[in-house]
Formats: C-alpha cells, sequence, structure tokens
C-alpha cells in the first residue's frame, strides 16, 4: 500500500470518531457514529463475522439491516449523530437487525466489513449514509407493521443461466450450451425455492441473448447474496469430462478492478462517493478481496456437494479465471462448467431431466450449507492496513 493510501485511510479513520456506544452482551460490541456534514458513517462493532442485508434503504426515513449469524444479546439503543436520529439494535430470526432513525432524508453509500486487523481485534461493519434532498422525512406512523424479517433475510441468489439467443454456446450432439444452462438455470431455481429459504432471480428465464455485464449488473443492482453462473465445457478430445468450479483469480480480480474502473460510472455503481478517486480505489479493492474470500468459500462447499453427486468432477476441479461474468466486485460469484457437453456421457447427464435435477439438487445442497456456515474470516492473507474507521 502506498503512502499516498496510507495517508487517505488516516483521514478516513479521523472522520469516524463522534458519537459511540458500548456494551451490550452477544456478538454485537457497540456502534460508533462519525458525522462529517452530509454524511456520516455508522462502525458496527461485532465479535464474529457476518452478512449484512438491507431491509429498509433510507426511503422511508429509517435504514434497517440485517446481520446474519450474529447475537444481539440484550440489544442496545440509544442516539445517535449527524444524519442518525437513534438507532437500535434487536434480535431477529438467527440474526440481528439494526435500526437507524434518521433526522434526514439519507441513503446508503456503501457498506462493507472489516475483519479484524491494525490492532483492532473484532469485524467491523461499516455503513456510510449520504444525505438525500434535504428533506426531512414525516415523522412515522405509530403502528406501522415493520417488515417480516424472515421474508426479507432470505438471501437472494441469482441464477445465470450461461450464453443464449444469438449466443448458442458450445454445441453437443444433440444440444447447445445454451438450451442445457437454461434448463438447469430452471431446475436449481424450483431446487431453491423448494426451500423456502431462498429468494431467486434468473438473469434470463427464455432463449434470450443478455450481454455478459448486464447479468453481472442484475446482480449487484439486486444486491444479490450470491452469483451463479452455469455453463457446460466442451473439448476437442470427447473423452475428457467433469464439472469444475470457476471463481475469479487474484490476477482476474485485478483486472476485474482495473476494467471496471476504465468506466466513468463506476463510483457511482458502487456507490462510492466519488469524490477521491484514491479512497474508492481502496473501497472497492476491500471490496473485492472480501468478495473473492467469500466466493472461493462457496466453491469449496459447492465442490464437496458434487463430490458426492453422479456427476464426475474434472481432476483439479476449482479453477480460477478472469472470466467477465465474475466480475462483479461486490457479489461473491462462481461459474459452474456442469459437465462437457463434448462428451457423451455428460451430455447424456445433462440431457436427462432427471439427472440434472439430482446435479441441481447437489449445488442447492451446497448453497444451503454455504448459508449455514459462519463466513469465514476475511482477507486474512494479505489485510495491508486498508480501511480502519
Ligand atoms: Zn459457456
Amino acid at each position: 500500500m502506498t503512502a499516498l493510501a496510507f495517508v487517505v485511510i488516516c483521514a478516513v479513520a479521523l472522520f469516524a470518531t463522534r458519537g459511540f456506544a458500548w456494551g451490550a452482551q452477544g456478538d454485537v460490541l457497540g456502534i460508533r457514529f462519525g458525522a462529517d456534514g452530509d454524511r456520516t458513517r455508522v462502525v458496527i462493532d461485532l465479535d464474529k463475522s457476518t452478512q449484512g442485508r438491507v431491509i429498509d434503504a433510507g426511503a422511508d426515513g429509517r435504514v434497517t439491516l440485517a446481520l446474519n449469524g450474529v447475537a444481539p444479546g440484550r440489544g442496545l439503543n440509544g442516539g445517535g449523530s449527524g444524519l442518525v436520529r437513534s438507532y437500535q439494535v434487536s434480535a431477529a430470526g438467527g440474526a440481528s437487525r439494526v435500526q437507524l432513525e434518521l433526522a434526514r432524508g439519507s441513503e446508503i453509500e456503501r457498506r462493507f466489513l472489516l475483519p479484524p486487523g491494525d490492532g483492532v481485534a473484532h469485524y467491523r461493519y461499516v455503513v456510510d449514509l449520504k444525505a438525500v434532498g434535504g428533506a426531512v422525512p414525516a415523522p412515522r406512523a405509530a403502528p406501522r407493521s415493520t417488515p417480516t424479517p424472515r421474508r426479507a433475510e432470505r438471501p437472494l441468489i441469482v441464477i445465470d443461466a450461461g450464453h443464449g439467443g444469438r449466443d448458442p454456446g458450445a454445441s453437443g450432439a444433440k444440444i447447445s450450451e445454451s438450451q442445457v444452462t437454461l434448463a438447469a438455470a430452471l431446475a436449481l431455481k424450483a431446487e431453491l425455492e423448494r426451500t423456502g429459504r431462498y429468494r431467486v432471480r434468473l438473469t434470463r428465464e427464455t432463449n434470450t441473448y443478455v450481454d455478459l455485464y448486464r447479468r453481472v449488473s442484475i446482480a449487484r443492482q439486486a444486491d444479490a447474496d450470491l452469483f451463479i453462473s452455469l455453463h457446460a465445457d466442451a473439448g476437442s478430445d470427447p473423452a475428457v469430462r467433469g464439472a469444475s468450479v470457476y471463481t475469479l483469480s487474484e490476477q482476474g480480480a485485478g483486472r476485474a478492478v482495473r476494467e471496471f474502473t476504465r468506466t466513468d460510472n463506476w463510483h457511482r455503481e458502487l456507490h462510492l462517493p466519488g469524490r477521491d478517486p484514491s479512497v474508492d480505489r481502496i473501497l472497492l479493492d476491500m471490496t473485492q478481496r472480501a468478495t473473492q474470500n467469500r466466493s472461493a468459500q462457496f466453491a469449496r462447499v459447492l465442490l464437496t456437494h458434487l463430490e458426492g453427486s453422479d456427476h464426475p468432477l474434472l481432476r483439479r476441479s476449482h479453477r480460477d479465471a478472469g472470466l467477465a461474468v465474475l466480475l462483479a466486485p461486490d457479489v461473491p460469484a462462481v461459474l459452474l462448467e456442469m459437465g462437457f457437453i463434448t462428451n457423451p456421457e455428460d451430455e447424456r447427464l445433462l440431457t436427462d431431466e432427471r439427472a440434472r435435477r439430482r446435479l441441481m439438487k447437489s449445488v442447492a445442497d451446497g448453497i444451503d450449507r454455504y448459508f449455514r456456515e459462519p463466513a469465514a474470516p476475511l482477507m486474512t492473507a494479505s489485510n495491508d492496513g486498508a480501511g480502519q474507521p
């Protein structure tokens, strides 16, 4: 990390020290606020890693987040600072619900998890709020029904059926890749919805062409918890068969950041402030590394489950790649090559509805296991001091 970056980080750290609440039993250690004009940073100190989910984004005078797998203990509440009038932390299912009553119209500018590091022994979930419109929201009607937490907290899985329309993908003897991926995506959707534990969205539901970047932005804009892209491999040797799982490699991630930041609107798209490009780059990089870690974790779980299925795996199945469809810097993403469409046996399995359903059941089981497992520590390898709020 460069000296410039360090200075920027210190500036970020300074801005987040006013307003402080500490105490409560459980995993939520406390909440801190740092206010600066039309921006307020909320730092939630946690005993463990979590996945955050937005329930209310601020439109209603309130920001509500669910922090999965985090116990609130007796809960917390108190006054806020800056854009936050007051806060409350309470239990909601297996999660902690963090409710921020806003003093002014605001929106979430960004949010991210920081692992222990830089002399801080615990996790921090950071939410940056930014004032919008300047209007004070109307007082809330008293007996307003709160959102049903179970429904709101169900993870959103975006399933991407590879190829489609004018892009048929690879061809087997009887079927094209785009047909196989759509059938598999629909089977996985049904499998996940049957559990009642997930919300599911597909990047395409018919034989249509969808641009790669559009697929990524569907997942990002929907604030997906997991993105899984389904494909079928092809090779010149018909004997080669087996499924494999890809995640974005370190190099691929670097390229993703470069590609992504080449566009003009990337900081806006990622809800970064855009005032200082180096701050944005650091935050993007941190998000990217955290996401990469989660992606790798899911890939491992998925492989374990595929191993138990009747689909063979390629010997070195967890491969890294810089694939455009995995570029979302803030959504854990994997690409599953379900098998070789150029291998007769794999093609038969992919074409057979029951075999396909069994494979997708294994994938759904893998997803289940991934969401039951606590998040692995993030950025363990090289937390080089980026961002200490
Ligand atoms: Zn493909």
